[in-house]
């Protein structure tokens, strides 16, 4: 038995189609049981570096290990069906003249018969379409088929499960719940998973490890709190999550003078008193208080339900926007009290280097 090895391990991996790279130097792993996520926008390289991983496409440079075997490197590259691998491709590819039970069962035909149907129904249970076992593709519903694709990747007891943009078909409240239901599942069987999403709700709600890929370059890999709350980048703060950003300037007693006042929290100060900061300010960070002497001018209301994030105007002129529940209804153009908070404030440096 091998222990404490990751499941899944990528190192400086670099992928070119022709003289366009797609993979720069890109290193990371999961150990058994994690589910992780590449996140980021269309064409920043996600589907690629699942199928180089997949084994589907051959490397420049770098290896990726499953398992500590060395299944891709620039003069290996093992094929798919040996990599223990299962994958759950966009568009389902189901096969449409099988039923649901044959779908699940393609990649076990080998299988003793008996097995083989025990296997199948105990699929269908956990994903719960024992009602649908002989059904066709065509006869049920998105989700459903979402259901069965998962359920087939997972028949042949994968080492590691790569799913490309699972939910993207489906509408958002069945996309949300789907999304719960699959963390669920991978969970309880412990199986190690990695996805690939342009939606960051998804990525938080699924996975325990998240990567920030834009333009083949990993930014961050972390769990859902840390790229949130402390981002490696600009690009990263700016792409996962709302907010605005507003000037700041340390002052010597290590506090950040803004147009929202000096601020300090828990956050690490990364250059010298008198230099020239970006702050990402989060809807959250700003409360709305009444009678506070610190006001802003409502620019924009977006109403969610229980919340209403309203884009503020500070007297500096900048803007910032601040999360606030609904029983507090103001019209646009009302000044009203604001305060921030500022624990989990996020800073760039501007002008000076580090
Ligand atoms: P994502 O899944 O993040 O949307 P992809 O991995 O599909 O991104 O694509 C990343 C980049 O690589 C895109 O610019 C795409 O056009 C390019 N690309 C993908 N596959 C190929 C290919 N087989 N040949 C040439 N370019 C490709
Ligand atoms: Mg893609």
């Amino acid at each position: 038995m091998k222990n404490n090895h990751p499941l899944l391990s990528v190192e400086q991996v670099c992928k070119s189609f022709g003289n366009k790279q797609v993979a720069r130097n890109i290193s990371f792993s999961l150990q058994k049981g994690e589910i992780g996520c590449l996140l980021g926008p269309s064409g920043c390289g996600k589907t690629t570096l699942l199928r180089v991983i997949a084994g589907f496409e051959s490397i420049q440079s770098g290896t990726v290990c499953i398992d500590s075997t060395i299944v891709s490197s620039s003069t290996r590259n093992e094929a798919p069906e040996n990599r223990s691998i299962g994958m759950v491709f966009q568009d389902y590819a189901l096969f449409p003249h099988l039923s649901v039970s044959d779908n699940v069962g393609f990649g076990i035909n080998k299988m003793p018969r008996n097995e083989r149907h025990k296997r199948v129904g105990e699929l269908l249970t956990l994903v719960g379409l024992e009602e649908v076992a002989n059904n066709y593709p065509h006869e049920i519903s998105g989700g459903q088929q979402q259901r069965v694709a998962l359920a087939r990747a997972l028949a042949p007891k994968p080492e590691l499960l790569l799913l490309d943009e699972p939910f993207s078909n489906l509408d958002a409240l069945l996309r949300e719940r789907l999304t719960v239901e699959v963390r669920d599942i991978l969970k309880k069987l412990g199986t190690t998973a990695l996805l690939v999403t342009h939606n960051q709700h998804e990525a938080f709600s699924v996975a325990d490890k998240i990567g920030v890929l834009f333009d083949g370059t990993m930014q961050q890999w972390d769990n859902a709190h840390s790229i949130y709350h402390k981002p490696a980048s600009l690009e990263v703060a700016r792409f996962v999550g709302e907010g605005t950003l507003i000037d700041g300037k340390v002052t010597s007693t290590g506090k950040i003078q803004t147009a929202l006042g000096p601020l300090e929290g828990h956050f690490s100060i990364p250059c010298e008193p008198g230099c020239s900061v970006d702050l990402l300010i989060r809807p959250e960070d700003i409360l709305h208080i009444e009678d506070n002497c610190l006001k802003a001018t409502i620019l924009k209301k977006s109403f969610r339900g229980p919340n209403i994030v309203y884009l503020l105007q500070l007297a500096s002129g900048e803007k910032c926007q601040a999360l606030v529940s609904s029983h507090h209804d103001h019209r646009i153009g009302e000044r009203i009290g604001i305060q921030p908070e500022v624990d989990n404030l996020i800073v760039f440096p501007k002008s000076c280097q580090l």
